[in-house]
């Protein structure tokens, strides 16, 4: 390939990364000292662990996903089955079962894990290559198609499975898979090598995290040079540059284009890559993209990539309800940059997108029970979209595989000597601080209640900070108690109340996000939810479900005038209703018309249910975004019939 000659000097010059302690203001604190044992989020650990992971691991075999490894490795004869990136679930399945093991000992599925890595080891090529696809379908023609198969993206989350397979258990045989494989990309890629990025990122921030966990430098360096390079010239067969975001070098772009998870993948490394070099170009980046993001293209959800046409991005507010894509994986990226965003900026705001995304556009993803999921996530449905057990591009199981016994790892961080709280949910965390470890449990029913008690256990006394979240969705002051008393004008900083004061043991902290039912609207751009509310109660986003509202709810106008009430019973386990009043303004009145003045409705009792807890029952009509009247339509329907 011909690279311009200042292009090349360029690359030489900034290809790797100064020897400087990270600048990332927080660092998240690992999950494996965060102990959850809630009622919210442990039931849906304890799922994953048991259904979830041994149902994708069956899919896996069953779909010829782990014998595709056998063949390249000349176990087995056949021929490659399915995608080209089929290697990448096998990985990401890894990948979860390691965070489930590091959680809880299972011999039987570390042994059923170990003899899946010794079939990808023998599938490694004495030269350190690894891809079943095209060892067996297409041998001689490695690294042909950058752009459009998967090769380096497939590396990605290999080398994220070592390194998780690695932590949990110590053991290092697909690590030094990964390594082997990193070398033989770095022997191919960089400056005065070739020079080329993947046509779906994810190698990068992968690198990043092998660089981190082997403290081999050149790992990152290779991330920071995928990056650098994108976007400067046209790769081979790339005819839609923006739809993987290579239109442009990445520090000159400034709103959010193309394949959603593609390009959430890239800003998660180049927020990992900035957090070691502290690289403006990047940063200014990053922030100008995020506004972009969570000002204009996000989904009340937390869900992203509004289009299905190249699951991508559309214009700024084009965020159409039953027409929305929101790839599961999208939701799960979204969180991923997110949360690297916090870390680097130590701002609420990233943390409070991680909760809108964990709690609604990510676990609607995976059905209660665990065995079946979503991979596009519309606000919207006539009933005709269900979660199904797997996907011949099963990206999104595999996502939520390993995301959701990820999550103890969003719950805390350290950093300038404090204690960061980003996410509450009730258990313990250990954590480490430059005076000593610290135990801080939390005890609370969140997200149902707002009432969340935390015991401070230093060692002795201690001073630090301890830094709470205060959630943009509670737009209230904060009613905080420390050892009893009330703190008075506290002061919410980038989204935090700072409390520094010498701790001690069996110090408490009572923090109070009262969690009314509230309903949310749309700026007047998004033409879709014109006329149009949804209700919120503290992170979790409801919709309205034909089951519980007598068959129907597109003929439903929810009335602003009476407040939603919380409670009542309904036949999701664990799962509390919300009830407002409204009318329903069925097709019966139409008389057959396709336009009229506005018939009478029948005053109805409306019941909502949280998003994620969607489509478990009998099928039919879904809504997020709920058309409104005004105050009197329910109360006073005689009124509107009489005109
Ligand atoms: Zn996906």
């Amino acid at each position: 390939m011909c690279i311009p000659k200042t292009l090349a000097t360029m690359l030489l010059a900034a290809s790797t990364l100064p020897a400087s302690p990270p600048v990332g203001r927080l660092q998240a604190v690992p999950f494996t000292d965060v102990h959850v044992q809630d009622e919210f989020w442990k039931p849906r650990l304890e799922t994953n662990r048991t259904v979830t992971l041994p149902h994708c691991l069956k899919e896996c075999e069953d779909t010829g996903r782990i014998n595709n490894f056998r063949i390249a490795a000349g176990h087995r004869k056949g021929e490659f089955a399915g995608r080209f990136y089929n290697d990448s679930d096998v990985y990401k399945v890894i990948e979860g079962a390691a965070y489930c093991l590091a959680q809880q000992q299972d011999p039987k599925l570390e042994a059923t894990i170990d003899a899946i890595i010794d079939e990808i080891a023998a599938a490694q090529q004495p030269d350190g290559y690894l891809n079943s696809y095209y060892t067996v379908a297409e041998p001689g023609k490695r690294w042909t198609s950058l752009n459009v198969k998967h090769e380096l993206y497939c590396a990605g989350h290999l080398f994220e499975a070592g390194v998780a397979y690695a932590q949990a258990t110590g053991k290092t045989r697909l690590l030094e898979v990964c390594r082997r494989m990193a070398d033989h990309i770095d022997g191919l890629f960089g400056p005065g090598k070739r020079v080329g990025w993947p046509g779906h990122q994810e190698i990068e921030l992968a690198l990043v995290k092998l660089s981190r966990y082997t403290g081999e430098r050149r790992y990152a360096d290779l991330a920071k040079f995928f990056l650098d390079v994108r976007g400067t010239f046209r790769l081979e067969n790339n005819k839609n540059p923006e739809y993987n975001q290579a239109h442009k070098p990445i520090r000159e772009q400034t709103d959010i284009v193309g394949h959603s998870v593609r390009a959430m993948y890239m800003l998660a490394g180049v927020a990992d890559v900035a957090g070691i070099t502290g690289d403006e170009g990047y940063i200014r980046t990053m922030d100008t993209i995020w506004h972009n993001v969570a000002d204009r293209k996000m989904y009340i959800t937390g869900g992203v990539g509004a289009r299905h046409g190249d699951e991508a991005f559309g214009d700024n507010y084009e965020l159409p309800n039953e027409g929305a894509y929101c790839e599961t994986c999208a939701a799960i990226a979204l969180a991923f940059w997110n949360q690297r965003m916090l870390l680097l900026h130590a701002d609420g705001r990233y943390a409070d997108v991680v909760e809108r995304a964990m709690y609604n556009g990510i676990l609607a993803g995976v059905s209660l029970k665990g065995d079946t999921f979503f991979y596009v996530n519309p606000l919207a449905s006539r009933g005709n979209l269900h979660r199904q057990p797997w996907f011949n591009t099963a990206c999104c199981p595999s996502n939520i595989v390993r995301f959701i016994p990820s999550i103890p790892g969003y719950v805390y961080a350290t950093g300038e000597g404090g204690i960061w709280v980003n996410q509450y949910m009730a258990g313990q965390g250990r954590i480490a601080l430059p005076s000593g470890r610290v135990t801080l449990t939390q005890r609370t029913d969140y997200p149902w209640s707002g009432e969340i008690a935390l015991a401070v256990e230093p060692p002795g006394i201690a001073e630090f900070e301890l830094n709470l979240r205060i959630p943009r969705w509670w737009g209230g002051e904060p009613r905080i108690r420390v050892a009893g008393e009330e703190l008075r004008n506290a002061a919410v900083v980038s989204g935090y109340v700072h409390i520094r004061r010498a701790w001690k043991p069996g110090d408490t902290v009572q923090l109070t996000l009262p969690m009314a039912a509230e309903w949310m609207y749309a700026h007047p751009n998004v033409i879709a939810d014109h006329g149009r509310a949804a209700l919120q109660r503290g992170p979790l986003v409801y919709c309205v479900e034909a089951v519980d509202n007598g068959g129907r709810v597109s003929d439903l106008v929810a009335s602003r005038g009476l407040p939603p009430a919380v409670g009542g019973r309904i036949d999701l386990p664990g799962v509390q209703a919300i009830r407002f009043g409204g009318v329903r303004v069925g097709p019966a009145s139409w008389a057959g018309r396709l336009y009229q003045s506005l018939p009478a409705g029948e005053p109805v009792e409306i019941t909502a249910i949280p998003y994620f807890a969607w489509d478990h029952r009998a099928p039919g009509e879904m809504t997020v975004w709920i058309a409104q009247g005004p105050d009197g339509v329910a109360t006073q329907p005689a009124a509107v019939s009489d005109k």
